[in-house]
């Protein structure tokens, strides 16, 4: 059997962690099988649909970096692949189980409809939904009162008085009493739209699709679209519905919790393959003791056995963490590319907005080495090395000073720091640090005391990313104006000790 899957989002919202996840695993089983991915847009809902959010589907999985091999946007063997465009075929199959007797027309006018809700209501009726009012209706009368031009919508004969089974691929045998479904649902409403029931049973079956593999809180609707297959005379795909995802308080995941949507995570500098590698675990496991995989290493490795049945739980800082690990592994260049319109918008060259001139966007890349262990967020940079590109603010003295020192031996440890910029400015980290050593055994002086003061003369600051980098980056004419600086506050003071 050909492996045919598929991601078939409603485009009534922003792409979202829930429905990327299903499209992810969809994506993987069928690489993992050899198969083919398909994107079906189901967007019967014409009143909650905006073209923003098909054009944001689009932009997210683009910025993900994994495609459907047939879709809208690149056609295939069986479109089109959006319902919308696919109306004529869900009229045919409905006609079809009315002429069977499988379905009917019924009549009943919205006002009855709610009357009899109700009604239901009032009495706290057991059953509840629609009464099975137009079941019995001869097909004659029902054609009859469509040829005179009635309004009326399609209903499933729901078979009653028996059990509908099915097996889930990960939650196992699951059956439902017929009398539980929800009574005769409308298949297509009046104004010959078809419902989501209607329309994805047609459509899976029509494209072929083998697995259908999504959300959890879809599994309800599953024994009704088991019903409509067999009335079809179809074989219904395999069903694997995808464990919950949750937030860390237990409940589904939702903005309560945080970001949600993939536009607030690209927003926010969340690099895809973090995403990708975080949300292919949410409910799967792959290898013991190893977290970081490429998505062709989980193409490899995705099987429906690895799927857990437990709820997964988003941890917003684990996903930081995975961020962080990818920013890693990132060339300095391939980072700064990444990092330059947070540079940018915040202000990092010049007025908010200003674009690096050539100094800058060299002394830009040249930080990153800088500063990739220490961020988990692209957003981070900027602040962390504005100290490379505007002159910083001098702190106190008391800042500049080494414990157990006091100014005038903080002056003077300064001054052996200034003469050692411009050799310093010329050697790797290794050289550079096996200089400074020599150095300040030579002088007498512990090696931290020494570049405490130098370090916040050219940093601002006590803690700074790695010294001998921010020494090369600036130079040693840039660093010689800030010893100075600093020096000349420094002399201005009288004494202060840390
Ligand atoms: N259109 C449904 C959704 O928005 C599809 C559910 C399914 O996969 O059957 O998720
Ligand atoms: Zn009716």
């Amino acid at each position: 059997m050909k492996i045919r899957d598929r991601y078939a989002p409603s485009p009534t919202g922003l792409q979202h962690i829930g429905g990327v996840r299903t499209a992810l695993f969809n994506y993987l089983f069928a690489q993992s099988q050899g198969g083919a991915f398909i994107l079906r847009l189901e967007d019967t809902d014409r009143t909650r649909f905006d073209d923003a959010f098909v054009q944001n589907l689009y932009d997210t999985f683009t910025w993900l970096g994994f495609h459907w091999d047939e879709g809208p946007d690149r056609g295939g063997p069986v479109g089109p692949y959006i319902q919308s465009e696919r109306f004529g075929l869900y009229q045919k199959h409905a006609q079809a189980l009315v002429e069977k007797g499988l379905a009917y027309y019924c009549f009943c006018s919205p006002a009855r409809l709610d009357a009899l809700r109700e009604e239901q209501a009032k009495t706290h009726a057991k059953e509840t939904g629609y009464d099975r009012h137009c079941r019995n209706r001869s097909p004659a009368e029902g054609a009859a009162r469509i040829a005179a031009g009635e309004a009326a919508v399609i209903r499933l004969k729901i078979p009653l008085g028996e059990t509908t089974r099915f097996t889930d691929q990960l939650l196992g045998d699951i059956e439902w009493k017929n009398d539980a479904i929800t009574p005769d649902p409308v298949l297509l409403k009046s104004d010959r739209f078809p419902t989501y029931h209607l329309a994805n049973v047609v459509d899976d079956h029509l494209m072929g699709i083998s697995h259908v593999l999504r959300a959890q809180e879809w599994l309800p609707s599953t024994p009704l679209h088991v019903i409509m297959y067999q009335l079809f005379g179809w074989d219904h795909p395999v069903f694997c519905h995808l464990p919950m995802v949750m937030g860390q308080d237990g409940k589904k995941l939702s903005k309560r919790h945080g970001s949600t949507s993939i536009d607030e995570f690209r927003g926010q500098g969340y690099l895809p393959e973090a995403l990708i590698n975080y949300v292919a675990l949410l409910g799967a496991s792959y290898e013991e003791g190893k977290d970081l995989y490429t998505l062709e290493e989980l193409c490899s490795r995705f099987s429906l056995d690895k799927l857990s049945k437990a709820p997964a739980v988003f941890d917003y800082k684990k996903l930081a963490w995975y961020n962080g690990q990818y920013i890693r592994m990132k060339t300095d260049e391939a980072l700064a590319a990444l990092a330059l319109p947070y540079g940018v918008n915040a202000g990092l060259f010049g007025e908010l907005g200003t674009a690096p001139d050539a100094g800058q966007r060299a002394a830009f890349t040249a930080a990153m080495a800088l500063i990739k262990e220490r961020v988990s967020f692209l957003h981070e940079i900027p602040d962390k090395i504005s100290y490379l590109f505007a002159e910083p603010l001098i702190p106190a003295a008391a800042e500049f000073i080494p414990k157990k020192l006091d100014l005038s031996q903080t002056i003077g440890l300064l001054g052996i720091g200034r003469d050692l910029v411009e050799p310093l400015a010329a050697l790797s980290d290794t050289q550079a640090e096996a200089f400074i050593k020599e150095r300040a055994e030579k002088e007498g002086v512990k090696l931290g005391d020494l570049m405490m003061p130098l370090r916040v003369a050219l940093t601002g600051a006590r803690v700074s990313p790695p010294l001998f980098g921010t020494i090369r980056i600036l130079g040693a004419a840039r660093s010689f104006a800030r010893i100075d600086r600093a020096l000349a506050v420094l002399q201005g003071y009288g004494s202060v000790t840390a």
